[in-house]
């Protein structure tokens, strides 16, 4: 689920790139996946908190996901969507799991794409990649959605949403996917 992996905890934090606005966000995925995910207690012990689900994703690998989100995760990985990381409530898992990190992820908007809103909602959050036909017009799609807000950049985004947006999002990904059909 890796729901806080947290790229500066595991690689080089002065690598202008895992702030998501550099480049080559290519190598560094492929990096993640070589790391064979984040070790962090929020994502170890997560299902203790949020209720586990395997989905497969966008690329073919089985990931456990938070059940609540399960359903939105595999429309959008159907869709063609690359998701990354997502929780259904990252405020609540880190105050559970790993409560001194928790200020920090609050109060650093360092990233172009962070978690400080996130934290401070209690909303859900999903990221994904942004460069394919069906990542953009989620994307666009997303941006008429009341409640819903996005961070981005050319490479990576971060979805914020209350639950009660998700079936309206798990539409508009399945949308996503018959017009990449169409
Ligand atoms: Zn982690
Ligand atoms: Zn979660």
């Amino acid at each position: 689920m890796d729901a806080i992996r947290d790229p500066n905890e595991e690689i080089d934090a002065t690598s202008p790139a895992w702030v998501f606005g550099g480049e080559s966000v290519d190598a560094l995925v492929a990096h993640i996946d070589a790391v064979l995910g984040c070790s962090c207690p929020v994502c170890i012990r997560h299902a203790e908190v949020h209720t586990a689900q395997s989905i497969i994703t966008a690329d073919g690998q089985q990931a456990e996901v938070d059940e609540v989100l399960a359903p939105l995760l595999e429309a959008m990985n159907n869709a063609g969507i690359r998701t990354t990381d997502s929780c259904q409530n990252l405020s609540e898992a880190v105050a559970q799991l790993w409560p001194e990190r928790l200020p920090v992820l609050a109060s650093d908007q360092s990233a172009t794409v962070n978690y400080a809103r996130t934290i401070a909602t209690g909303n859900a959050f999903i990221r994904l990649r942004t460069n394919t036909a069906a990542e953009r017009r989620f994307l666009d799609a997303l941006a008429r959605v009341e409640g819903v807000t996005t961070q981005q950049t050319s490479e990576v985004a971060q979805v914020d949403f209350p639950l009660t947006a998700l079936l309206r999002l798990t539409e508009l990904a399945s949308n996503s996917a018959k017009e990449e059909r169409a």
